[in-house]
């Protein structure tokens, strides 16, 4: 259920983070129509001022499906976002010339384009749309070069250099800002994503190393420890645990009860171990550490995880019940196989069982 609710978060926080880039998108470009409106009509150049009224009116509609939510349908408001650009640059410099800068945003269309081709459409088709568009645009950059040079503009009109300039300016400025905008979208968003997948390959190999249960390292992941005290050619001693009569815990208190003890002890156990070894569930109700520690504090351990079990109370749905644990050590010898001191613990577990269970036998105690 903690699973599901933390989807569902992530969920959520990257709809709304989808939706406020899209947003931050379209409210620039909107900004920069009223812009482009008010210049358009203080230049009384009607037609450029009915356009940017009729853009401005496709962006508000822009809005308003993004507010929506619905994903397939933004995939729209980029088609509509593409083409208004692209015929504003085009009817602007018709209308008054190529020198004011206008077909500089077809340029910054290509990125674009390519961003939200990506993250919005499956498999080839991206890339063909995305290119497709991509030529679409440098066609028409040409062409708006091209009309400039042999139709002229519509509203040929004298203006002072210095307003060419500053309106070349602005729409270079506006530009610059969209690339850099979809730029660190990009890059934010590749950071997101490495994080997640990052986060998720934690979460891959924590599931495929940890017994679900009792959190102990699972059988398969205990290689690796052995692998890396054995490279570097260190002492080490193993315990093998067992819980006492565990069959009849299971028997007598159900199986759910069985699982409280299985977790109650490997909490124990891992509190006593620390970080002087690797604990990991061995078996049903067996588990097995791996010591750094010398033999003789390991067999302290051993006794400490002992007491600890025998004084321990388990409680479930208002019962109460008293476990015991017997425990096998052995230490590694240079020159001996990991296999040969596994099965020395396991006989001396075995020794144990045999000889009154709840006990510590050691090399120290046994023949
Ligand atoms: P002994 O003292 O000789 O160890 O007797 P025992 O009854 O504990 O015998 P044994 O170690 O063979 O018992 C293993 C039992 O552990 C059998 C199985 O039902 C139980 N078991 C194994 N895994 C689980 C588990 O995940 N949960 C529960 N509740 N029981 C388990
Ligand atoms: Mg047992
Ligand atoms: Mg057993």
């Amino acid at each position: 259920m903690k699973n599901m609710n933390d989807i569902k978060h992530i969920l959520r926080q990257q709809i709304s983070s989808e939706r406020f880039k899209y947003k931050l998108i379209i409210y620039s470009i909107t900004m920069v129509h009223f812009v482009l409106l008010i210049l358009f009509s203080l230049l009384h150049i009607w037609p450029m001022v009915i356009f940017n009224v009729g853009s401005i009116a496709v962006y508000f509609r822009c809005i308003e499906i993004i507010k929506r939510g619905y994903e397939h349908e933004i995939i729209n408001v980029f088609y509509m976002t593409y083409w208004e650009i692209i015929i504003h640059s085009f009817v602007a410099t018709v209308c008054v010339g190529w020198q004011f800068g206008f077909p500089q945003y077809i340029i910054g269309l290509i990125p674009f384009g390519y961003y939200m081709c990506a993250t919005l459409l499956e498999g080839r088709r991206r890339y063909i749309i995305a290119t497709s568009l991509g030529l679409i645009a440098a066609l028409s950059f040409v062409a708006c070069r091209s009309l400039a040079l042999f139709a002229g503009s519509l509203f040929p009109m004298e203006f002072p250099v210095i307003v060419e300039l500053l309106i070349y300016i602005f729409n270079s400025i506006c530009n610059f800002v969209f690339l850099f905008m979809v730029t660190v979208i990009f890059v934010w968003d590749m950071q997101r994503i490495t994080l997640q997948l990052r986060s998720q390959n934690v979460a891959l190999d924590n599931m495929a190393s940890v017994d679900p249960l009792t959190g102990l390292y699972n059988r398969r992941s205990m290689q690796d420890f052995f692998d890396q005290v054995m490279k570097v050619e260190e002492d080490f001693s193993l315990i093998m645990c067992d819980i006492d009569n565990f069959k009849r815990v299971n028997d007598t208190y159900g199986h759910d009860f069985g699982d409280v003890v299985l977790k109650e002890v490997a909490y124990i156990v891992k509190k006593q171990v620390n970080d002087t070894g690797w604990v990991c569930r061995w078996g049903g109700e067996e588990i097995l550490i791996l010591s750094r520690d010398r033999l003789d504090r390991t067999c302290e351990t051993a006794e400490n995880i002992r007491h600890d079990v025998e004084a321990h109370v388990f409680c479930c749905r208002g019962k109460e019940l008293h476990c015991t644990l017997t425990l096998g050590v052995a230490g590694h010898g240079a020159g001996s196989s990991v296999e040969d001191t596994i099965k020395h613990a396991d006989s001396r577990l075995y020794y144990g069982k045999q000889n009154g269970k709840n006990r510590v036998v050691t090399p120290y105690n046994s023949q």
